[in-house]
């Protein structure tokens, strides 16, 4: 992967960026995907931020052997830290972190979101815990996407500004993924559900202490949370 030639994760997170939009791609690495905005006409000023020194070191160098310093800053910094009022940042995106770490970035500088129209977002992982935070802090999914490269299934949500309420079930997995139903829907919850099946057998044989049979109740009802979603007709 390079800037020229984005993994499909990346590529896809870049499909939803608005055209002429001021982005802010916090937790950015190598920068990859800010420099592929501006080759590509998407955007013209990009912030790539970064609180590792070794990858904000990366995005530097990177930056610098596109020539794109004049679009891209590039900034050490704790995630939202990174942007700055003057920037003018309409639209955030955080990729290839797990969804507690997205939306714990999302609560530290909440002031930095009141100029930001447009939030992409893509956890590795409990996508589950950006829509609980979207559905409290008055975010709208606009979109979602899930896919799979290199033998991972990744998410991406796309926020607008807006109210939304979403069951028990669609803050799980996705309101538009359960409509859509695609093969890698599918194939991501066959797998967890044969995980909670693993975990309940193994509780099987543990001494049925309170903790236990609450544990034991929690993965009864994902599980039927979930084959209700995958036995129901596509929507
Ligand atoms: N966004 C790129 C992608 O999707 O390919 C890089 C993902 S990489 C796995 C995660 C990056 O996020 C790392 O470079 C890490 O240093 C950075 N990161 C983690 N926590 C951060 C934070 N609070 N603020 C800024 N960057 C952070």
């Amino acid at each position: 992967m390079n800037a020229q030639n984005l993994s499909k994760r990346l590529e896809a997170v870049a499909s939803f960026v608005p055209t002429g939009a001021v982005v802010a791609d916090i937790g950015s690495d190598h920068a990859y995907l800010p420099c592929y905005l501006v080759h590509n006409g998407i955007v013209t000023k990009a912030i790539a931020g970064e609180v590792v020194k070794g990858p904000f070191e990366s995005a530097l160098r990177q930056v610098k052997l596109e020539g794109l310093q004049n679009n891209i800053t590039v900034r050490l910094a704790d995630g939202l830290k990174a942007v700055e009022k003057r920037d003018g940042v309409d639209t955030i995106t955080i990729a290839g972190m797990g969804g507690p770490l997205i939306v714990s970035i999302l609560e530290k500088s909440p002031e930095v979101l009141n100029g930001v129209t447009r939030l992409i977002l893509q956890p590795n992982i409990h996508a589950k815990v950006i829509r609980e935070w979207a559905i409290g802090n008055h975010w709208a999914i606009l979109d979602e996407v899930i896919l799979k490269e290199d033998d991972k299934i990744y998410e991406i949500l796309v926020l607008q500004r807006g109210e939304m309420e979403l069951t028990e079930q669609e803050i799980l997995l996705g309101k538009q993924l359960m409509a859509n139903k695609t093969d890698v829907f599918v194939e991501k919850w066959s797998k967890e559900i044969n995980n909670w099946k693993r975990i309940l057998n193994s509780i099987k044989q543990a001494d049925h202490t309170t903790d236990i049979v609450k544990k034991r109740e929690e993965v009864i009802h994902l599980i039927k949370l979930v084959e209700e979603a995958l036995n129901n007709e596509k929507g």
